[in-house]
């Protein structure tokens, strides 16, 4: 008989590691495929550096992947460690359900496992713009944090700043009224980056009350020093140079969705996968945790919150399994 795990969690960012250590805490054995390289790369917890807005992060530089590793560490040498069976670098390839209601876990080394309760923490991406049709010129921006993608994590660095918003629909205009509405900024340009402007009544009405600036023009460049923390301009078409010295993105996320797709779960419009409060899918045993649950703040501590749900939720089956057992029911 192959051995069938209680639990497997797939993602070792913010909601995964969380659900190790729940369900190993817990007494449940499990199952954990951080992902490899290649999906921790494109993961959002790899892109995360310096956390501000939750407490005792400061001292990470990389406040994801710095503490899940401490605690992971922990974990894998605790009195549990024997429950906890750690996939080092391994993702998961594929995913489906036997016969017997089972899932069939494909690893990247092709490696199959049965696991009886599934938490998928796999994540979601924001989207770059395309400067030349590059995302490269963002990057370096990007990883000193003058260029930012989450209001609530980061909306603060503008303050009383020259600032851009890159995007080109509603969703931007609110991201530009709200930074300008909280944060005082000195200037506000929305840059739609060559794609026509789609902004509904109310966020154009309030556009023109605090005067933000569309501008449609394709960037060209983006004129700074990231080295030294400095952004001074962004370059446009026509050889203009507009003045910023923040920038916001806002381009929408890539949902990291597709073993979720494979089995089938319900997804909402934008990909992201709709649950119940406990983090169930429509499909029994799958559970979402993190980014990737519809319907959710897109933050570490929800992450961390999802994840306990869920895996305090599969204890609470499991221990009833064992109960029935024992009373012979
Ligand atoms: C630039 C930036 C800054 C941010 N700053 C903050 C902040 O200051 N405070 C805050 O609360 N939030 C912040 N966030 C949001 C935060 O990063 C997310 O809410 C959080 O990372 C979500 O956790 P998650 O586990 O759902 O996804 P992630 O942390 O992105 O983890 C996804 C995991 O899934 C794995 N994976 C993917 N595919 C597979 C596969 N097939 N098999 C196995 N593993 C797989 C990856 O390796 C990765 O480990 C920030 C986001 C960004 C982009």
């Amino acid at each position: 008989m192959e051995k069938i795990y209680p639990v497997c969690v797939i993602g070792g960012g913010a909601a995964g590691t969380m659900a190790v250590i729940r369900a190993v805490l817990n007494n449940d054995e499990t199952l954990f495929f951080p992902g490899t390289a290649k999906h921790k790369k494109k993961s959002r917890a790899f892109w995360v550096s310096k956390v501000e807005n939750m407490p005792a992060h400061l001292d990470f530089k990389k406040g994801i992947e710095e503490p899940n590793k401490l605690s992971l560490e922990w974990l894998n040498q605790s009195d549990f460690k024997e429950k906890l069976h750690w996939k080092k670098n391994q993702g998961v390839e594929k995913i489906s359900k036997n016969s017997e209601g089972v899932f069939e876990i494909t690893a990247t080394d092709g490696q199959v496992y049965l696991s009886q309760y599934v938490v998928l923490c796999t994540g979601v991406m924001d989207v770059q713009p395309l400067i030349n049709n590059s995302i490269q010129p963002i990057l370096p921006y990007a990883n000193v944090q003058l260029a930012d993608y989450c209001l609530r994590c980061d909306g603060h660095h503008v303050l009383h700043k020259k600032v851009g918003v890159i995007g080109h629909d509603s969703s931007a205009m609110w991201v530009a009224i709200m930074l300008r509405e909280r944060y005082d900024t000195q200037c506000m340009v929305v840059f739609t980056n060559g794609k026509n402007a789609q902004f509904d009544e109310e966020t154009t009405k309030l556009q023109k009350l605090y005067g933000i600036q569309v501008i449609e023009e394709a960037i060209t460049g983006i004129e700074g020093n990231a080295k030294l923390n400095s952004l001074t301009h962004l370059k446009l078409e026509t050889e203009n140079y507009i003045e910023v010295e923040y920038i916001f993105i806002s381009l929408g996320m890539i949902v990291y969705n597709e073993l979720a797709k494979s089995l089938g779960a319900e997804l909402d419009s934008r990909g992201f996968v709709v649950t119940d409060n406990k983090g169930k899918t429509s499909i029994a045993g799958l559970y979402v945790a993190g980014d990737l649950r519809a319907n959710a703040k897109k933050q570490i501590y929800t992450a961390w919150d999802h994840a306990v749900d869920s895996c305090d939720d599969i204890n609470v089956l499991l221990r009833r399994e064992k109960r029935l057992k024992l009373l012979g029911q």
